[in-house]
């Protein structure tokens, strides 16, 4: 049997070696787009690849339940630490469950799954965008000349297209008349309209609440970056691809910028210094709480001039300022565009698929992997997770089991 993978990343190469594995009498060939294959990994946790997660489980994904289901019930986070731990990758636990190789450098994700590939006898043609699917006679036709019996999508989402990934599996799909949930952007930053650039390159520890009308949808704390455009950091990343998904809904964010002091302390602090030292500015006083730049954003923000002392400052005013330290609302969010998120949510759902093989309903013998699927995770693992998940879950599928 001769089966064609469209895309070396995650997924495809961990079902590429699967199917190897499995035996040798499957011919595996994996087409890349670009010079390499598992280039995104590269990248992925900051060169470090947070390659799973101890608390691998639904809640830590969206999107289509049936779907992340079937895969993370075959292949959890155990299976994939066993998984690479055949490849000779030792892993280490860190903080909020992250696994990372040993030796904290995603590079020896990549060599251990070439190594493997390489050793296994699987086809990598790199250079090689696959740009047109033909089915002819039960077997299909790449480009018009590479041929297969059996086919895996893999070629990613939508997102982060220097990395080989600009949702050229939704056009392969559509061009097969299969649907999908428009692909949108995930764990990426948040443009905020008419966003102050004074806090550019500011981070605080803050919570933030995002709002869709008036229901909260996500509350997370964690350090905030502030920057030209709005907001990004960890608990943005995790909201962000929540906004937009109701195209009619208005959403909104607070943010507490001391989420750690609550609303009394606060009170309480700004009262002590009002009394003790009436004569400090109010922008000096605030350095006792919040970066300088913060600070004073804070106090324009509640119509307090950063150089008046704190005596001649109106109660009227410092209440405000008070109100906007634990509660500001912004409204006008927008996550950023694809290219700069993560991951994509959106995608092929179990409408299309059947979420026990992978496989397309109304095309036998073509499978879908990773990203394309309409499942995202948040930030810690879970993505990379499921793509090793769905592209072994599709191997086995492919191979009878
Ligand atoms: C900066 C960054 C950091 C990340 N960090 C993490 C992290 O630490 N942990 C985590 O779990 N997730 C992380 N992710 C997300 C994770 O990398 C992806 O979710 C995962 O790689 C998706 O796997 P996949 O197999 O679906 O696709 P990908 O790994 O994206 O691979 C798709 C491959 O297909 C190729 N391709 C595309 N179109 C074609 C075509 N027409 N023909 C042939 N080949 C094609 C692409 O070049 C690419 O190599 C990160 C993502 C980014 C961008």
């Amino acid at each position: 049997m001769k089966v064609a993978i469209i895309g070396g990343g995650a997924s495809g190469m961990a079902c590429a070696i699967s199917l190897r594995r499995k035996s040798k009498d499957i011919e595996v060939t994996v087409y890349e787009k670009l010079p390499r294959a598992l280039k995104k990994i590269l990248v992925t946790g900051n060169g470090r690849c947070n390659l799973t997660n101890e608390s691998s489980s639904p809640e830590c994904y969206r999107g289509d339940a049936e779907l992340l289901r079937h895969a993370l019930e075959k292949y959890n986070y155990k299976s994939t630490v066993e998984f690479f731990d055949s490849l000779g990758l030792a892993v280490r636990t860190e903080a909020e469950g992250r696994v990372y190789p040993a030796s904290s450098q995603a590079a020896s994700v990549v060599s251990v799954l070439m190594n493997e590939a390489e050793t296994l006898g699987v086809r990598i043609i790199t250079d090689s965008p696959i740009k047109s699917i033909e089915a002819k006679n039960g077997s299909f036709v790449l480009n018009g000349k590479y041929t297969a019996d059996k086919l895996v999508i893999a070629a990613g989402g939508s997102a982060a297209k220097a990395q080989g990934t600009d949702g050229d599996s939704f056009k392969l799909l559509g061009a097969l008349g299969v649907k999908y949930k428009t692909p949108r952007p995930a764990l990426t930053g948040v443009i905020i309209d008419g966003f102050t650039k004074s806090l550019k390159g500011i981070r605080n520890r803050c919570e933030i609440a995002l709002f869709e009308n008036s229901n909260e949808l996500w509350r997370e704390t964690g350090e905030i970056q502030f920057n030209d455009y709005g907001i990004s950091g960890i608990p943005v990343m995790q909201l962000s691809g929540l906004i937009g998904e109701n195209k009619n809904a208005v959403y909104s964010a607070v943010i507490d910028f001391l989420p750690d002091f609550d609303m009394q302390y606060i009170e309480g602090f700004i009262t002590r210094q009002l009394s003790d030292t009436p004569s400090k500015s109010a922008e000096v006083m605030m350095t006792g709480l919040v970066p300088k730049a913060l600070g004073n954003y804070l106090l324009l923000e509640a119509g307090i001039r950063k150089d008046t002392a704190l005596k001649d400052t109106p109660a009227a005013n410092i209440e405000r300022l008070e109100k906007i330290i634990k509660n500001k609302k912004y409204v006008g969010l927008t996550p950023r565009d694809l290219e700069f998120a993560q991951v994509t949510a959106g995608g092929v759902g179990a409408d299309e698929i059947n979420p026990e093989t992978l496989e397309l309903r109304k095309h036998k013998g073509i499978y879908v992997t990773g990203e394309a699927l309409d499942v995202d995770g948040l930030c810690g693992g879970h993505n990379l997770q499921f793509a090793w998940a769905t592209g072994r879950l599709a191997a086995d599928s492919i191979a009878g089991e």
